[in-house]
């Protein structure tokens, strides 16, 4: 049995749906007409952008803070912006202390959004490892609880809610198409989906500029990537040095990955705004990229995607809407209005 079993398993997802009910919603499950009829079968979209901080990474967050006593000293977490989010909301629904961490390429509007929930922030250096020592420093000073993005048993068993609640209502799924960056998100919804369906695919899917998990896997051990500025900004980072979970978790669980281009992510972005209706980040969007560009192995269905965010900023998204071209740091990605 792999060692990681005796840390995470299909009964610790069952314990955070009841730990963090009241503070995660239940979200929908919404069929899309234009992608289902492209892939010939069922594709459903599940709504993490109906959380209340618009992204799924409240049900980790929530979860891992359920445990902490209520004289604790407060939480820190370092994040590209969802999981500060999660984080500080989590942390003031308990009425604790929430000091975020992050590096500075993270979006403005995502900074605003945290401080908006009532945590500190603190910008620093240019990596996710970066911001990462500052959290570890408040841990060992201040003595703070730190709540990992994603390498964290309670974190990922939050996550894999997820998991619960579309199997519960879609008992005939057959593929799960799932953003894939630290792989907490596919860790936790590929151990509550395969423990009730084992046979169930489960494919992670990341942008092509800089995607940790997907070299970790096929290296084999843990691989240090360039991050790089992407319309996926939520999927950037590395797994951390001493990943000791969500690697061999998605090692064992995912059956394959999948990486998407800027250009597709920009499209899929489109189609979920004129098809669907949908405002999510690029990051939410690497499902119907990976559709839309015919990137799946073989098209198994029912299916379904998490639309894991939607805080993104606006003008950014008014002017992919518009078909204009983005300035990516030194990348420019050609526009192209959207046509079906
Ligand atoms: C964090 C995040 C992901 C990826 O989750 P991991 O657990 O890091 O793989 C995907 N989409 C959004 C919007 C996120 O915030």
């Amino acid at each position: 049995m792999s060692a990681w079993r005796q840390k995470l398993s299909p009964e610790h997802v069952s314990a955070a749906r009841t730990a963090i009910a009241g503070t995660a919603l239940e979200t929908p499950l919404v069929q899309s007409p234009f992608l289902s009829k492209l892939a010939r079968t069922d594709v459903l979209l599940k709504l993490e952008i109906a959380q209340p901080i618009g992204a799924f990474k409240i049900r980790g967050a929530a979860n891992a803070i359920s445990v902490l006593p209520d004289a604790c000293a407060g939480v820190t977490c370092c994040s590209t912006g969802n999981h500060g989010r999660g984080v500080a909301y989590a942390a003031k629904a308990r009425g604790l202390r929430a000091v975020v961490c992050m590096s500075e390429l993270v979006p403005e509007a995502k900074v605003e959004g945290i401080r908006a929930l009532g945590a500190e922030v603190r910008i620093v250096g240019s990596s996710q490892d970066e911001a990462a020592e500052e959290s570890r420093r408040l841990v060992a000073e201040d003595g703070l609880a730190e709540i990992p993005p994603f390498d964290d048993p309670l974190v990922i068993a939050g996550q894999g809610t997820i998991g619960l609640e579309l199997l519960d209502s879609r008992p005939d799924l057959e593929t799960l198409l799932i953003p894939l960056s630290g792989g907490g998100l596919a860790a936790g919804i590929a151990l509550a989906a395969k423990a009730r369906k084992p046979d169930i695919r489960v494919i992670g899917i990341s942008m092509d500029r800089g995607a940790a998990m997907y070299e970790s896997l096929r290296a084999g051990r843990n691989v240090a990537v360039e991050e790089l500025p992407s319309l996926a900004d939520s999927l950037g980072g590395g797994l951390g040095a001493d990943n000791r979970l969500t690697l061999p978790v998605c090692r064992e669980l995912i059956d394959e990955t999948i990486l998407v281009t800027e250009a597709e992510i920009y499209r899929a972005m489109q189609c979920h705004y004129y098809e669907d209706r949908i405002v999510c980040e690029g990051g939410s969007a690497v499902g119907a990229a990976a559709l839309l560009a015919d990137k799946l192995p073989d098209v198994r269905g029912p299916m379904a995607t998490i639309i894991t965010g939607r805080n993104l900023d606006m003008n950014m998204h008014a002017n992919i809407m518009a078909g204009r071209s983005i300035r990516l740091g030194d990348l420019t990605l050609e526009g192209k209005p959207y046509h079906a």
